[in-house]
């Protein structure tokens, strides 16, 4: 049995962000699955949105953030996030992040939905691993902050209504850990599809543990898609960022002809290639950049370039083939504006959160600044959480096998409810669902999505029903919890 004063489980950019405010205040142990560096944040690549720009104004990116999140958004949550979003930046740099520059200020570039360029980027194109650089750097310097790695969060322990600490298997055993407060930092469940742009580390954990200990989730039908990921044989689903189409690059199908306005939102972009690929067993999609300067590519998209050269493909000479892909989860474990979630001593930040900043669609680059400003926020408020009784003797470990991943649940979700939904078809994916005789986080979180996207009777944001293909006209959330009947309020 351990005993440390605050957990924090996942090590992307919400649980190091978290961590380092902690540290100010008692003992931090992170606990993540895999090498502490493995998380989506590593992946990002795009960079992280904020009002910072000479011709930006937190107005400017609030009602982007709105526009975007299709009615869905929590004013009082984006408020917070674009407001305090300029302050992280600056925190950031302090903290020797390398973001690229022009002249003395920093390079910002354009994404679809912002008005103006406000996207901070580094390393051409690895953004993410900047940011975890800089605050792993901090973290490994805090001789308060103790690091698990490959670590596996198995449950929440309860007390009442109150979290006072969690399971984990290390080598093979199991093991409870004890604190006054327990941030889940483990990011979204996009591996929960077929086509996911995810590392294969974000299968939706913390999202089932705390449904299995009885918190409220929020809008689990909203997973946005990506709609430009390669799609190679052996090879894994690389994301082919959207920069490649504002510079120019077109969608085509096996004739050759464009079939779609490259520059529409992910959701319609990812519907139309959907669409084409399901036309005929043998359909074929591509990102075609051969036009584009080929100096332009080589630089500005260096891992785009290098990457899908070790896949044999030349972006300034070759068509890449391309499907759209499981790639973010709006919805999560429902929080206030300081990471609390419904369960005394739980908090949530980041993608495994739902703070209600992006509502039914999420505006390119505002998680990693959401993981930023939330996960401080979590961290913050965690300080102030008073001490618990740890019980006298360990927990009973859990008895489910929780990491499994099936790939039938992942073929099933992305058949049933994927990019385009109708009753009958989530019906059929939840009758499957209810056959499979395993207890995993994976079966969990895609019976969420499936009775969460049924019940949605509309089209909003990500979620497309082609049985209701209008939003309503009323605006409202679903929140599902264990043992209780799924609400839309
Ligand atoms: C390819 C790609 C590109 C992206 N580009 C951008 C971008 O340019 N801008 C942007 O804003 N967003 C981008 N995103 C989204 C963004 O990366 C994520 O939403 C964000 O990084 C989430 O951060 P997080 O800290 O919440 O979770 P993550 O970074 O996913 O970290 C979760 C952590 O939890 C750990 N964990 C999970 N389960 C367990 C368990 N059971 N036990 C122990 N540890 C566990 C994981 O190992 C990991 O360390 C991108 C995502 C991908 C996949």
């Amino acid at each position: 049995m351990h005993q440390t004063d605050y957990i924090v489980v996942g090590s992307g950019i919400a649980g190091l962000r978290a961590a380092i405010d902690l540290a100010e205040a008692g003992r931090v142990t992170i606990f993540t699955k895999a090498q502490i560096t493995e998380s989506n944040s590593m992946y990002a690549q795009g960079g992280i949105a904020a009002a910072i720009g000479q011709d930006d104004d937190v107005e400017k990116h609030y009602a982007d953030t709105i526009a975007a999140g299709a009615g869905l958004c929590d004013a009082a949550a984006v408020r917070v996030l674009v407001e305090e979003g300029p302050l992280e930046i600056e925190r950031l740099l302090q903290w020797g992040a390398d973001f690229e520059r022009e002249g003395n200020a920093l390079s910002l570039s354009r994404e679809g939905g912002h008005a103006v360029a406000r996207i901070v980027h580094g390393n051409g194109g690895l953004t993410g691993k900047v940011v975890i650089d800089a605050l792993l750097a901090r973290v490994r310097a805090n001789p308060n902050v103790h690091i698990a790695p490959f670590t596996f969060f198995s449950d929440l322990i309860t007390d009442g209504d109150r979290v006072i600490g969690i399971q984990f298997e290390h080598n093979g055993k199991f093991a409870s850990c004890y604190a006054k407060a327990t941030l889940l930092a483990t990011g979204g469940g996009s591996q929960v599809y077929s086509q996911s742009t995810n590392p294969e580390t974000a299968t939706g954990d913390g999202l089932a543990a705390a449904y299995r200990a009885g918190a409220e989730l929020r809008d689990m039908e909203f997973v946005q898609f990506h709609p430009t990921v390669l799609s190679l044989h052996g090879a894994p689903r690389f994301l082919l960022t959207e920069a490649l189409r504002g510079e120019g690059a077109r969608i085509v199908n096996d004739r050759g002809e464009r079939f779609v306005n490259e520059l529409l939102t992910r959701d319609e972009v990812s519907r139309a290639v959907f669409r084409q690929l399901t036309s005929r067993p043998d359909a074929k999609v591509f990102l075609d950049t051969t036009h584009v300067p080929a100096d332009l590519l080589r630089k500005k998209f260096r891992h785009v370039y290098t990457t899908s050269l070790n896949y044999g493909l030349d972006i300034t000479r070759d068509r890449i083939p391309i499907t759209p892909a499981a790639h973010y989860f709006m919805g999560g474990v429902q929080t206030d504006l300081s990471g609390r979630t419904s369960l005394r001593g739980l908090y949530a930040a980041g993608e495994v959160a739902s703070t209600g900043v992006h509502g039914a669609n999420r505006l390119a680059s505002n998680s990693l600044l959401e993981a930023l400003v939330f996960g401080g926020r979590a961290g913050a408020a965690m300080k102030e959480e008073s001490e618990i009784n740890p019980p006298l003797q360990s927990s009973e470990p859990s008895s489910g096998i929780f990491a499994t991943v099936n790939q039938n649940i992942r073929d099933i979700t992305w058949r049933y409810a994927g990019i385009v939904r109708k009753a009958r078809e989530l019906e059929t994916g939840l009758e499957l669902l209810d056959r499979m005789k395993e207890e995993s986080n994976l079966l969990t979180v895609a019976r969420m999505i499936h009775e969460c996207a049924l019940a949605r009777e509309e089209s909003r944001g990500a979620h497309y029903r082609e049985d209701f293909p209008a939003p309503a006209v009323t605006i409202f959330h679903s929140y599902i919890q264990k043992d209780r009947a799924l609400k839309l309020l």
